[in-house]
């Protein structure tokens, strides 16, 4: 019999299983596709199928979070670097690979494992007892779905992501943005919180501005959505912000782009000393707990990814912004992690069930395997009886995996991509020279972290 059970033999389950598998544990490793079921995006009974691009982006790790992410990885020897290195193909600084030929090769490598058991079934109920990591996917089957949302709560599952860009907060141009909450209200709840009482940031618009902001969004370019996800419901709150600007010329004015209570002290007069308040405004809210990191209030979107950078730097004070991600809605299964996961990825309520990869909310093929990795890491100190100690906070794994189990905003959690915006922020290092400077501080550390793994 097995000693742990992984649900799901996609990135994150593959990498898990390997990692708990060449230690010499017994893997049930679960996988629907192959057993009569698939999904909407897999085209293929493959273990690991990349659903869409073939590429795992940047690999440079000096200047780029993923590429960085790829690096650290490695170092844990991870199987489905190992896998993309023999299935690359061309594709200048990026990590692109042939998708047959890297299915292939993770399959083979896991098949070769003489105490993992590769079995192609559909598991519709989360195990009442035994080690179980999760790693059911953005698309995890509607019957394990519905237990997961039994145990988690429906409000801490979301089926769909509604992620408004994410902006570099020392991108943002703060002489023409100003820091304050509407009315000054909420001041006791931010002290309470440690921040001041003027929690947003605001990009104030005049009339013109505003106008000409609606007829960009209008016209701007969207995605389609794909056939299967044609029946995407626009929840209340998550309508994207194009969506509502068709609604009418006032809409987003008496939504997310209210001005009222917002007096901008940019625009303060003898008169009106305090400021005015804008024709309309667009709010930044904190992201992170670092600060490092805020998202657009109410700027989902499916306007495609180039014409969100053109359109929103069109926004006084985003003209320089930096992207840390874009918007987006897509049909996407994750949990609020930062309330029901513990820091070792365990559901608090039921603490022998570990999540693994997108369903956690970390988002793409690398992030999803790294967090399989980590998943299979911290299950296999766990089978040995050893303490576990998690990658350093400086580096990408142990930032990301921060970021999802705690660290992150969780009252309107979305998916993230690794980004540097997670790392603890280098304020010193000048700008050039900051990504080099965190990629040379987290590859620092882990060496000595990965030494810890037996
Ligand atoms: P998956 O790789 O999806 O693996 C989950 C596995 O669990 C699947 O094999 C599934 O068959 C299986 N499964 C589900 N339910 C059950 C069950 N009840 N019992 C047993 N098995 C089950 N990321 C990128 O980086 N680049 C892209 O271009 C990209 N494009 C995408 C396009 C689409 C349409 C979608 C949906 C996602 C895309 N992503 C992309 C995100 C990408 O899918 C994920 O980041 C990554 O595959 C997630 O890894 P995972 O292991 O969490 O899930």
């Amino acid at each position: 019999t097995h000693q742990v059970h992984i649900i799901g033999g996609g990135m994150a389950g593959s990498e898990a299983a390997w990692q708990l598998a060449r230690r010499g544990i017994r893997v049930r490793l679960s996988e629907m596709r192959g057993g009569g079921d698939t999904t909407a995006a897999h085209n293929s009974d493959g273990l690991a199928e990349l659903v869409c691009s073939n590429s795992f982006r940047s690999d440079d790790d000096e200047k780029n979070a993923v590429g960085l992410l790829h690096y650290e990885m490695r170092q844990c020897d991870s199987l489905l670097m190992a896998a993309a290195a023999k299935a690359r193909v061309p594709a200048g600084s990026a990590l692109a690979v042939d998708r047959d030929v890297f299915s292939a090769e993770v399959e083979a490598a896991l098949r070769a494992q003489p105490t993992l058991e590769l079995v192609r079934e559909r598991v519709d109920a989360l195990p009442s007892e035994g080690l179980t990591i999760v790693a059911t996917g953005p698309l995890t089957a509607p019957t394990l779905a519905n237990s997961i949302g039994s145990a988690t709560g429906a409000d801490s599952l979301a089926f769909f992501d509604a992620i408004a860009p994410i902006v570099y907060r020392d991108s943002i141009n703060m002489d023409v943005a100003w820091m304050a909450s509407r009315w000054d209200k909420g001041a006791e709840a931010s002290l309470a919180m440690g921040g001041d009482g003027r929690d947003y940031i605001n990009c104030p618009m005049n009339k013109e501005q505003y106008l000409a902001f609606r007829e960009e969004l209008l016209a701007g370019e969207k995605t389609e959505f794909k056939e299967w996800e044609a029946d995407t419901p626009y929840f209340d709150g998550c309508m994207p912000v194009e969506v509502m600007a068709a609604r009418g010329v006032e809409t987003l004015r008496f939504g997310p782009m209210k001005p009222v209570g917002l007096d901008n002290p940019h625009w303060a007069t003898d008169e009106h000393p305090n400021g005015r308040w804008p024709y309309a405004v667009v709010q930044l809210r904190q992201d992170n707990k670092l600060g490092t990191l805020w998202n657009m209030v109410g700027f989902q979107t499916k306007l495609k990814h180039a014409e969100q950078v053109r359109v929103f730097r069109t926004i006084p004070g985003l003209e320089n912004a930096e992207f840390a991600r874009l918007g987006g809605l897509h049909r996407n299964t994750f949990l609020n992690s930062p309330t029901l996961l513990d820091r070792q990825l365990r559901l608090k309520s039921a603490p022998h069930i570990r999540f693994a990869g997108q369903i956690t909310g970390c988002e793409g093929y690398v992030e999803s395997g790294s967090v399989g990795m980590l998943a299979g890491l911290m299950t296999a100190a766990q089978v040995a009886g050893r303490e576990w100690s998690p990658p350093p906070r400086t580096t990408a794994l142990g930032a990301l995996l921060a970021h999802i189990t705690g660290d992150a905003e969780a009252e309107n959690y979305q998916p993230m991509n690794v980004n540097f915006g997670l790392f603890p922020p280098l304020h010193d290092v000048k700008k050039k020279a900051r990504k080099e400077a965190y990629t040379e501080r987290a590859k620092a550390e882990i060496s000595g972290w990965v030494s810890t793994l037996a």
